[in-house]
């Protein structure tokens, strides 16, 4: 594959190159949302785009897509639309574009804004969300330290992509603080709860896909065509509240130490754009069902770090993790979730759990990096930290490169604000 050259400038390491092509949506001036893509450190209303008659000659509308606060209506045009509008900037955006000088005068006068002009929002309208438990590595060290470390894996994981259903309202993007959450826990040794603040409020890193298409109830997604269904790919931190957990999760799963607030990075890139970085997953032993067969890549490498900031802006790198870890692909996740008959909408996320790898740097929160609390993490000012603490801040960043081509997600940023009183 060669490297596409850009008419506009792009930094060395960018994640957002013309191969990237990302999805989101801004508020482009104060009041104003446009459905926008990123080339460099500049975003690209896409709206004006569409009014200056760039998509014109295909044979979709998009009149009134790009206008919206919401991503939802474009993504459920379909698979080919979003193709001719990644075309197309690929196109007029390319080093040796065949544009117009008029034309070209008007994108880069009324299209183009520095990112650091707008303000990034939700990209998707989430209908609904769940959450799965894909990575053996994570699911094997939450079961040993939880449970039974010579039986850390159930019996039914290796057979199933176990997940749960979790709640919608309160995904929230990228540059949204989130309050340390209150409940009950189980102090060590008690036998009633006692009520407060978490004290140990952690980071799940996590990847989670949009979904393009709709089934109708009873529908079942085959996993061999599951990826004619999902648009793109989001950076996910799936904040949670590790004693709240243990205390309530038996015998339905998590419930309220979940859903306090997770955060989506601003951009979905497609599954188009990542497509050069396909890779092949873990060998799955026992043998899978046949509704859960897969063949061929259907896993992405995918680079994926965690950064704690404390207050005096230290970045501290906890994590680096790979995407291409995930025991259970996106595909047979689908197939499971719908094998039942349970109906699937344009603008449903699904998570694939923490992404832990094989050591213990690559492990994908901080229950696992601190086991529990008995390992510290020094960081750079000095301080420790077993879990967060109130105003930390967390970054979770994510990139494709293969062959000099970088394909990225940018940042998914959240501090951690005290209990509100
Ligand atoms: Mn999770």
């Amino acid at each position: 594959m060669t490297k596409l050259q850009s008419g506009i400038e792009i930094p060395e390491n960018s994640d957002f190159t013309l191969e990237n092509l990302p999805f989101g949506v801004a508020e482009v001036i104060p009041g104003k949302f446009a459905a926008v893509t990123r080339i460099g450190n500049q975003v690209i209303d896409l709206e004006i785009l569409e009014k200056l008659g760039i998509f014109s000659d295909s044979a979709f509308d998009f009149n009134s897509v790009f206008n919206k606060q919401v991503l939802n209506d474009f993504i459920n045009l379909g698979k080919q639309a979003h193709k001719v509008v990644r075309k197309r900037l690929q196109e007029i955006f390319a080093r040796d574009a065949q544009v117009d000088k008029k034309l070209f005068a008007a994108i880069h006068s009324a299209a183009i804004k520095p990112f650091t002009e707008v303000r990034m929002v939700m990209p998707v309208h989430v209908t609904d969300y769940t959450d799965f438990y894909s990575s053996i590595e994570h699911a094997t060290n939450v079961g040993m330290m939880f449970r039974d470390p010579k039986n850390a894996i159930l019996p039914n994981w290796r057979h199933l992509p176990v997940g749960y259903h979790g709640r919608a309202s309160s995904i929230v993007v990228s540059g949204t603080n989130i309050h340390r959450p209150l409940g009950q826990t189980l102090p060590a040794g008690a036998e009633i709860p006692v009520f407060g603040p978490s004290k140990m409020l952690d980071f799940e890193l996590e990847m989670a896909f949009v979904v393009g298409k709709s089934t109708g109830l009873g529908d079942r997604v085959k996993a061999e065509n599951a990826e004619d269904y999902i648009f793109g790919f989001l950076l996910f931190n799936d904040l949670s509240a590790r004693d709240i957990q243990s205390w309530e999760y038996v015998p339905l799963g998590p419930f309220l130490s979940k859903n306090f607030g997770s955060v989506v990075s601003p951009w979905i890139v497609t599954l188009e754009a990542l497509e050069p970085f396909r890779t092949e997953g873990p060998v799955q032993d026992p043998e899978v069902l046949p509704y859960l067969k897969t063949e061929g890549k259907r896993n992405f490498d995918i680079n994926l770090e965690v950064a704690i900031k404390t207050s005096n802006n230290d970045e501290n790198v906890v994590c680096r993790s790979n995407f291409r870890h995930m025991y259970w692909n996106i595909c047979q996740q689908l197939a499971h979730h719908t094998i039942n008959g349970c109906n699937i909408n344009t603008g449903d996320l699904y998570a694939s759990g923490t992404i832990s790898g094989p050591d213990p740097g690559s492990y994908g929160s901080m229950l696992e990096l601190t086991w529990r609390g008995t390992k510290p993490i020094t960081l750079k000012d000095g301080t420790e930290r077993k879990f967060i603490n109130d105003l930390d801040t967390l970054s979770m960043r994510g990139f494709s490169e293969k062959d000099g081509i970088r394909v990225g997600f940018g940042e998914c940023i959240t501090q951690i604000l005290p209990a509100k009183p």
